[in-house]
């Protein structure tokens, strides 16, 4: 799902470099929201698969099997698959995961957003229909795998790192002029424009810490977030016993959706793997001032489910204003935090209580935008 993005694409490449190994995968059943030429080229690349047009219905290029707001669940209703990646990007992602585990499929879930926005109902749903949830985000599908190989319950810290984003040695009181273009220009992850930003500001290791707190069932006091420029160590975690494991690998996305992709089993993978000769890896402290959206998270997540949700809203909204240039980059941070000041303790008990806080914590994060220019 979403295979036009930077998450679908590299899941396309698992899917060919296995082509010829034992552990061969099919394309049964692909998405794409408005790429009419990937809808064509993979049509034409697996011509046995079947494509769903999730965006406008009159936009639909031939060839896709159905097309408008049905088209994914026809799609998942009407496919016989396996596992299913869900590389869509933002809030949308939450109800294409739903669709995917009502189906009985096995989740593989790149989307963050699902994660945020509704862990535990997704998990309930996934345990009613005895499917699994397993992380493709690179820091989680680190986690994932130490875990399930040490056993969740020796371990007492996990660590998620970042490589610090494009403005890492940038000077604090410069950031205030940089460019959506400055902000894409991310050093180590070649990513999708929103989550590149993310980056930069550190809100995505805010919902990646949010996302680690809800898979790992871990409080927030006990994960802890390092920069580490190289991005080879994605995860670590501690034992009781004080020793310290790390998942380390080169920074490619395609291993981790590989490793989703064959879990349980391990696999040989096509490529390549990281040599850690000559390799000189630093981690430091993220700094609060540089990066406030990584402590706003912190705050949500002792705060409660709704407040991780307005937090993942309001940042999308925010990011949407700083894209047209209607905020500064530092804005982003002060539009999230003053949607979270209001009282928002409200029940987390369906799927239509998450959508109706996201949508009122986005209303209420575009005043606070509007406010800000
Ligand atoms: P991209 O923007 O590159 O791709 C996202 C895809 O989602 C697009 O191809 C788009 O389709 C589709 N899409 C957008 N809106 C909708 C919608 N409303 N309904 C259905 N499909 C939609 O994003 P990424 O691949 O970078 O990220 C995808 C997800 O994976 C995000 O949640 C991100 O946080 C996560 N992730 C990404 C990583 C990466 O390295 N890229 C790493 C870890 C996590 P179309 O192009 O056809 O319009
Ligand atoms: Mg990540």
């Amino acid at each position: 799902m979403g295979a036009a993005g930077s998450i679908g694409r590299q899941t396309l490449d698992v899917i060919r470099e296995r082509a010829a190994s034992d552990e061969k995968l099919e394309l049964v059943g692909f998405s794409v929201h408005s790429n009419c030429e990937t809808l064509r080229l993979l049509k034409h690349e697996f011509p046995h698969s079947r494509g769903a047009w999730t965006g406008e219905p009159s936009l639909a290029p031939e060839g896709a099997s159905w097309a408008g707001p049905e088209a994914l669940a026809r799609l998942l209703s009407e496919t016989e698959a396996d596992i299913v990646v869900n590389g869509i990007a933002g809030a949308a992602g939450l109800s294409a995961s739903i669709l995917v585990l009502q189906r009985s499929m096995h989740l593989a879930l790149a989307n963050k957003e699902s994660v945020v926005m509704g862990y535990r109902l997704l998990k309930k749903l996934a345990d009613e229909q005895r499917c699994n949830i397993i992380p493709v985000d690179s820091e989680h599908a680190g986690l994932f795998q130490l875990t399930q190989r040490i056993g969740r319950a020796i371990v007492s810290e996990l660590t998620i790192t970042a490589s610090g984003g494009p403005f890492r040695s940038l000077p604090i009181d410069q950031l205030s002029s940089v460019t959506p273009d400055d902000a894409c220009k991310h050093p180590v992850w070649k990513m999708g424009r929103k989550i590149s930003i993310d980056s930069a500001t550190m809100a995505n290791k805010g919902l990646e810490l949010i996302e680690a707190a809800r898979l790992f069932d871990m409080p927030q006091t006990r994960i802890r977030v390092l920069i580490h420029p190289q991005s080879y160590v994605h995860a670590m975690v501690r034992t009781l016993d004080g020793a310290l494991y790390a998942q380390i690998s080169k920074p490619d996305m395609r291993l981790p959706i590989h490793m989703a992709l064959s879990w349980p089993k391990t696999t040989a993978s096509p490529f390549g793997f990281a040599d850690l000769v000559g390799k000189n890896l630093e981690f430091y402290e993220p700094q609060k001032e540089r990066y406030p959206l990584l402590w706003i998270a912190r705050q949500a997540l002792d705060e409660g489910e709704a407040q991780c949700i307005v937090y993942n809203a309001a940042n999308e909204v925010a990011v949407e204003h700083f894209e047209k240039g209607s905020i500064r980059f530092t804005q982003i941070a002060s539009v999230v935090a003053r949607t979270l000041e209001r009282n928002w303790n409200l029940p987390v008990e369906s799927f239509e209580d998450i959508l109706h806080i996201d949508s009122m914590a986005r209303t209420i994060a575009a005043n606070n935008a509007e406010r800000s220019t």
